[in-house]
């Protein structure tokens, strides 16, 4: 086994005598920052003779990076626990030993109750202690049950390792940057805070270095990501904090970057820089995911959003004033504790005055150790999911109003990878639409401007005009509005 960096191998000589690579299988489940969190890991692991694999059944090391969001995203971890389960079983009669791993916030939340429930289980690691992940297999090697779940002193951006030039390739042309973790929101439903802790930001330098690195190997698009992007403060070069609105700025300079997103947002912050940003820079597209959860006051001073309808309304009317051809997806919660029918009639006629580009909608799911899950007049779940239903059929009828406006319009699409038939390739355009277009492959990672031609439920297609040297979104403004 290769040994990275002079350190220790992990598991001292492989069970099956084999010198080969080990392979480790990594499965996200939840949001963007575990996908993110997920090439963290393999990138840290990468220097100790990991190479990764899609197949579990052929990995030495499995990781579950999990989410707690809601019961049912937990839930599913067990579900897949049984099943790597089998596999580690039948490795163990071939005479080689699968080490299984659960990452992410149900470990950060659950700890050794995990153990507990499903013991074919040896490592359970919080969010914050991926960088340790080498010296924690090497307890595990040593026979131990291992449990991390602290918040350690030390900042995991500053010892993680960075993705190689080949494996930021092999991602595409599009990558997510962390650039803010945790949440001080404290919504009444939210297991945020608990389980990524307090809110903190990465230094510019250290983001605007990781950007520099992906654009090198060839990322034409980043999204920043946080739990609560737009709280972003980090330390700027002056020593001062800047935010999210001068940090795109700073970014939008990186040569080869030609299209920025950031997601996602709380309501409360979307301060006059970033706004500004959206007037002022054309590489951010016109495109932002801004949750509301709910349409009513009454339910919305419930969850502690600290904000009302009118005042959402208000900061979409300044997008709009900024950047003329934005338009807006959402998260929504039906069945919050104490949501009667008319507080979710006004979440209906929301989702039809904003007329959503796309939106995600969940019911509320009760979470232990939250405000929410001890309220009273709890909803029932046959109530939730009819009201979901409502909500679901209202929000599908906006995105196919909204793709339908589309038709005929040209626009910048960036290339991602190869289509649906052959000669096709598949792009986004600047409202991350997936757009179906007969282009050669060479132009993977370019921008170029489509016309569109026709729309399906879930895809625009389009014919190619002029490649574009570079990014410049060029839509109409009654398409966002
Ligand atoms: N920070 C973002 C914000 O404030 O809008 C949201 C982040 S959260 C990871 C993603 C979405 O999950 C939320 O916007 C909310 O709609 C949903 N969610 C969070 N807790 C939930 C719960 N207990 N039940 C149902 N949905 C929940
Ligand atoms: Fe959760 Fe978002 Fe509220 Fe923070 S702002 S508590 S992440 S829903």
């Amino acid at each position: 086994m290769r040994q990275g960096h002079g350190r220790p191998a992990i598991y001292g000589n492989h069970p099956t005598g084999m010198n080969g690579p080990r392979k480790v299988h990594i499965k996200s489940f939840g949001c963007q920052m575990n996908v993110y969190d997920s090439h963290r890991m393999a990138d840290t692991l990468a220097p100790e003779g990991f190479a990764e694999t899609a197949a579990p059944e052929d990995a030495d090391l499995v990781i579950l990076n999990t989410c707690h969001i809601r019961e049912k995203a937990a839930e599913k971890v067990y579900s897949e626990l049984g099943r790597i389960r089998v596999l580690k079983q039948a490795a163990a009669r071939e005479g080689r030993r699968v080490v299984i791993a659960v990452a992410g916030c149900v470990a950060q939340a659950e700890g050794e109750e995990i153990i507990r429930r499903a013991p074919a289980v040896d490592l359970v690691v919080g969010p914050q202690s991926y960088h340790r992940l080498p010296a924690l297999l090497a307890r595990v090697a040593r026979g131990e049950a291992v449990v991390d779940t602290e918040f350690p002193v030390e900042d995991k951006f500053d010892v993680l390792a960075p993705p190689s030039r080949a494996a930021t390739r092999a991602r595409g042309v599009s990558a997510f940057v962390t650039v803010q973790e945790g949440c001080d929101k404290f919504c009444t439903f939210c297991v945020v805070p608990y389980t990524r802790g307090a809110e903190v930001s990465r230094p510019v330098a250290q983001v605007v270095a990781e950007v520099a690195r992906l654009a090198d190997a060839g990322v034409r698009e980043v999204t920043l990501i946080g739990q609560n992007v737009n709280a972003y403060h980090g330390d700027g070069p002056d020593g001062r904090p800047w935010t999210l609105g001068r940090l795109l700025e700073r970014i939008a300079e990186v040569p080869g970057i030609a299209r920025l997103r950031y997601t996602t947002s709380h309501p409360c912050d979307m301060e006059a820089s970033l706004i500004a940003a959206h007037r002022e820079l054309p590489s951010l597209m016109p495109y932002l995911h801004l949750p509301v959860q709910s349409g009513s006051d009454r339910v919305l001073a419930a969850m502690n959003r600290r904000h009302t309808r009118a005042d959402y309304l208000d900061t979409i009317a300044r997008m709009q004033a900024a950047r003329p051809d934005i338009a807006f997806s959402s998260d929504f919660i039906v069945g919050f504790p104490g949501e009667r029918e008319q507080d979710f009639d006004t979440t209906l006629a929301l989702v039809d005055e904003i007329g959503y580009a796309s939106a995600f909608s969940f019911k509320y799911s009760p979470r232990p150790g939250t405000p929410a899950a001890e309220m009273a007049e709890q909803v029932p779940d046959a109530l939730k999911s009819e009201r979901l239903y409502r909500l679901q059929a209202a929000i599908d009828r906006n995105q196919a109003a909204f793709n339908a406006r589309c038709l005929g319009h040209s626009f910048d699409v960036l290339f991602e990878k190869p289509g649906r038939h052959p000669g096709q390739l598949v792009g986004r355009s600047p409202y991350l639409q997936p757009v179906q277009v007969m282009a050669a492959p060479s132009m993977i990672g370019e921008i170029a401007t489509v016309t569109i031609t026709e729309i399906s439920a879930n895809s625009l297609f389009g014919t190619l005009l002029a490649p574009r040297a570079r990014a410049q979104t060029a839509m109409l403004a009654e398409i966002g509005g």
